[in-house]
């Protein structure tokens, strides 16, 4: 509402959001640099079935600055996106993916690995061909992994993208849906995709079991995976009063800080040989 502001308001208006354009611009640039200067690892996050067994990990990326600083992936992810970095990033991580898996196979604990796949990653030409080649290279069973996508991946060019993740089926990928809920698509695409399983987003089980409305939304998605036969990951696990209801609703696997934060490598298979429990 910079006109009703006036001449001065104008000014008022556009300031702040220079300053964040020109915010997201150094954190841009910075962020191609980061790759090169070894500021990115990855962490595994632990999920876990409904008796508390380890049968997979995500792989989520960490962004730590020379100043010793975080840099959270809800603000650096969307960055890549925009600025087309998430290409070579999102290449670096299935690399990483292969390498962690080799590295769980000979340490005796062959976890699942779920990798989150941007849409703009996925939408690239040549992705199946790179997703081919890293596993061709590492020698690594495409079987071991699900490629996480978000709801945004499904709403434009349906037909292009089903026909690709069939593709990457074919070779043994496994494919679910992030933050399942939470998106603006239809339903109707759940039953034409080559799916593997549905994330229960944490927003929905912040609410669980203690809010009759939150508790009903977790209980659909929960008999709706199960008459599509789909399995369920419920993610942000963080009371056992979350973990006992999902053990009398549906024993979905889970995923929180309950159970284990994000690790680097070898923390979690530390973790896992000392029996992880
Ligand atoms: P996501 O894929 O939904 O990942 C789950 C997020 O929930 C992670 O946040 C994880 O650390 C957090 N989390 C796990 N358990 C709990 C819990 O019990 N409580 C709470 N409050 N949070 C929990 P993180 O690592 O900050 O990542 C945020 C998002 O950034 C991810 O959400 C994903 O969308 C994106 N991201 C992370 N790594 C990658 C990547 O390698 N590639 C792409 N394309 N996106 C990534
Ligand atoms: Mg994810
Ligand atoms: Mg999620
Ligand atoms: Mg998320």
């Amino acid at each position: 509402h910079a006109k009703a502001a006036g001449r001065n308001g104008v000014a008022v208006f556009e300031t702040p959001m220079l300053a964040a354009a020109e915010r997201q611009l150094t954190l841009g640039r910075d962020l191609s640099a980061a790759l090169d200067k070894g500021e990115l690892s990855m962490h595994l996050q632990l999920q876990v079935d409904h008796a508390g067994q380890p049968v997979g990990a995500e792989m989520l990326m960490r962004w730590r600055r020379a100043d010793g600083k975080f840099v959270p992936p809800d603000v650096f992810i969307p960055v890549a996106e925009t600025t087309g970095m998430i290409v070579p990033l999102g290449l670096w991580v299935l690399r990483q993916a292969c390498e962690a898996r080799l590295a769980l196979e000979a340490a005796g604990h062959p976890l699942q690995l779920s990798i989150n796949v941007s849409p703009r990653q996925f939408r690239q030409p040549e992705f199946v061909a790179q997703v081919r080649a890293a596993f061709e290279d590492s020698g690594v069973t495409p079987h071991a992994f699900v490629f996480e996508v978000t709801e945004g991946l499904l709403v434009e060019d349906f037909d292009v993208i089903t026909a690709k993740m069939r593709e990457l089926a074919a070779l043994g990928i496994r494919f679910s849906i992030d933050d399942f809920g939470t998106g603006y698509s239809s339903l109707g695409y759940l039953k034409k995709m080559p799916l593997y399983e549905l994330k229960i987003d944490k927003s929905f089980m912040r609410d669980t079991p203690h809010d009759a409305n939150g508790t009903a939304i977790v209980q659909t998605i929960l008999a709706m995976a199960d008459h599509l036969g789909l399995r369920v990951v419920a993610e942000g696990i963080e009371t056992e009063a979350q973990a006992r209801f999902l053990g009398e609703n549906g024993r979905p696997c889970m995923q929180g800080y309950l159970y284990c934060r994000p690790l680097p490598l070898p923390d979690l298979v530390a973790r896992l040989e000392c029996g992880f429990a």
